[in-house]
C-alpha cells in the first residue's frame, strides 16, 4: 500500500487528546476547503463545473456564509443560479413538449393511459424531479471531504502495517467514532491481507471496543454524580462526558 497523502496532519491528529483522530483531520479538511470555496480557486472553469453541478449542503452553506464574504458567496450563487435556471428550464420544456403531445392524442388513448397512469409525460416529470432533488442532496464540500478522508483512511492503514512508532500510536489512542470506526475497518478489509491484515484489525478491535467501555463508564459516572451521595466524589473524566459520548457517537460538535 502507497501513502496517498501527507502523513504530517495524520500525526498531528494522533497525538491529540480527542474520541477520533479522524475527525480532527476531518475538521482540519473542512475548514481549509470553506476557506477556499469562495476564493481564486472557485472561478477556475473545473471548479466552477463542480461547484454549479453540486451546489452546498445546509451545513456548509451556513459555514460558507459564516465567513463574512458576500461578494465571493455572491457570485458564487449567481454562477450556480444561472446553471440551475438553464437546467431547469431544458426540463420543463421537455416535460411541456410532452404534455402538448399527449394533449394530441385522441380521447380513447388518453382515458387508457390515465387508468393505467403511464402518460410519458409522466416520465418527463419525473426527470424533472430527479434533476432538482439530485441538485439538492449534493454538495461541493461533501464530495472534496469524501473524497480527502478516503485518502487519508487508507495512509492510516498503509502506516499501521508500515510504521512501528505510528502503530504504537494507533494502538494508544483513544479510538475513533463509529462511522470511522467503520472506514477503517472497511479499509483494512479492502486493502490489506493476510498477516498484516489480521494485526490490523485486530488492532483496530482491540482499541475501538477498549475505548467505547472506557467512555461508557465516563458516561455512567456522569449519571451517578447526579446521586446526591456522590456530590462530593470527584468528578474524574466524566465532566464532558455527554459531549465526549455524542462525538464517539456522530462526529458530535459543541455548537
Ligand atoms: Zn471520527
Ligand atoms: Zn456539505
Amino acid at each position: 500500500m502507497r501513502y496517498h497523502i501527507d502523513t504530517i496532519p495524520i500525526w498531528d491528529a494522533f497525538k491529540t487528546d480527542c474520541e477520533c483522530p479522524l475527525c480532527k483531520i476531518y475538521d482540519k479538511c473542512e475548514t481549509e476547503f470553506i476557506s477556499s470555496a469562495l476564493g481564486g480557486s472557485v472561478m477556475e472553469p473545473d471548479t466552477r463545473i463542480e461547484v454549479n453541478k453540486n451546489g452546498f449542503c445546509q451545513t456548509h452553506l451556513t459555514q460558507l456564509y459564516a465567513q463574512q464574504n458576500r461578494l465571493g458567496l455572491a457570485l458564487m450563487a449567481h454562477s450556480h443560479l444561472k446553471d440551475l435556471i438553464g437546467a431547469v428550464s431544458e426540463q420543463a420544456g421537455k416535460l411541456e413538449q410532452a404534455m402538448a403531445a399527449d394533449e394530441q392524442k385522441s380521447a380513447l388513448k388518453r382515458a387508457a393511459q390515465t387508468v393505467a397512469k403511464n402518460a410519458p409525460y409522466l416520465g418527463q416529470a419525473d426527470s424533472l424531479t430527479d434533476l432538482v432533488y439530485a441538485r439538492t442532496q449534493s454538495c461541493f464540500i461533501c464530495n472534496r471531504l469524501k473524497t480527502a478522508m478516503a485518502r487519508y483512511v487508507e495512509t492510516v492503514a498503509a502506516m499501521y502495517v508500515n510504521e512501528t512508532e505510528f502503530a504504537r500510536a494507533f494502538e494508544g489512542c483513544k479510538g475513533f467514532c463509529l462511522e470511522h470506526f467503520a472506514d477503517l475497518a472497511a479499509c483494512g478489509r479492502r486493502y490489506l491481507s493476510g498477516k498484516q491484515q489480521r494485526a490490523f484489525l485486530r488492532a483496530l478491535l482491540k482499541v475501538e471496543q477498549d475505548n467505547l467501555a472506557r467512555i461508557e463508564q465516563e458516561l455512567e459516572w456522569y449519571t451517578l454524580k447526579f446521586d446526591y451521595r456522590n456530590a462530593d466524589k470527584p468528578w474524574g473524566n466524566s465532566r464532558d462526558a455527554v459531549e465526549r459520548t455524542l462525538a464517539k457517537l456522530r462526529q458530535w460538535k459543541k455548537p
